[in-house]
């Protein structure tokens, strides 16, 4: 599959550990490295601010897509390649799912789950064929990827979706999956007759 941009969901905190910052830098860097364009949230503020600036330091191109009412609030980064001012959340996510060939979720909080999960659970219904990944930056996302193959153990999602969340700590080795990756074709619903 050919990347031609990235959906990037992370944190508008940057964490306490320089660690994260770091990464997220190496993520940006690694975009650019292979031309793949970042498409973000469109804030000047923790993790989103990082990984828009290294892939920008690094000579790739950035989208960034904000709702009007968190102009002011996550700051509107004001140097990126394409800046798109949209009027809601809904609109600001349909906006960025459309225009990324896959999505990684960098550490994050509530807004970072909610959107990844957004996309993931897309992929689940076959609305797209996208790959979905963590950033596993210095085991931030452990117990979160734990918790999810408990959930497929025990019946809630198949084994094949649960795997379709890749999860990685190095930046090359996530996107060397992506262009590799084929969507399951198996239902969502499981031992489900009326859905045979
Ligand atoms: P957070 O991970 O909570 O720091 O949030 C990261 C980004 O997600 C920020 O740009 C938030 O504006 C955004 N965000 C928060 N809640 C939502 C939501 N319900 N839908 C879409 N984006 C959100």
């Amino acid at each position: 599959m050919v990347l031609q941009n990235i959906c990037v969901y992370c944190g508008s905190n940057p964490g306490r550990a320089p660690v994260y910052l770091e990464q997220a830098q190496a993520f940006g860097r690694e975009l650019a490295r292979r031309d793949i364009g970042l498409v973000y949230g469109g804030a000047d503020v923790g993790l989103m601010g990082a990984v828009a600036d290294a892939t920008l330091a690094a000579g790739g191109r950035v989208i960034g897509i904000i709702p009007e009412s968190l102009r002011s609030k996550e700051m509107a980064h004001l140097g990126l390649t394409e800046l798109h001012v949209v009027k809601s959340m809904h609109e600001r996510k349909t906006l960025m799912a459309q225009k990324s060939d896959g999505f990684v979720a960098l550490p994050g909080g509530a807004g970072t789950f909610e959107e990844i999960f957004e996309v993931w659970t897309w992929a689940q219904l076959g609305f797209h064929s996208k790959p979905c990944g963590l950033l596993n930056v210095a085991g931030y996302y452990d117990q979160l990827a734990g918790f999810l193959d408990h959930a497929a153990e025990s019946g809630f999602m198949r084994a094949e979706h649960r795997a379709t969340l890749m999860v990685e700590s190095d930046p090359a080795t996530l996107l060397d999956r992506y262009v590799t990756y084929s969507a399951p074709t198996v239902s969502k619903w499981i031992e489900d007759e009326k859905h045979l």
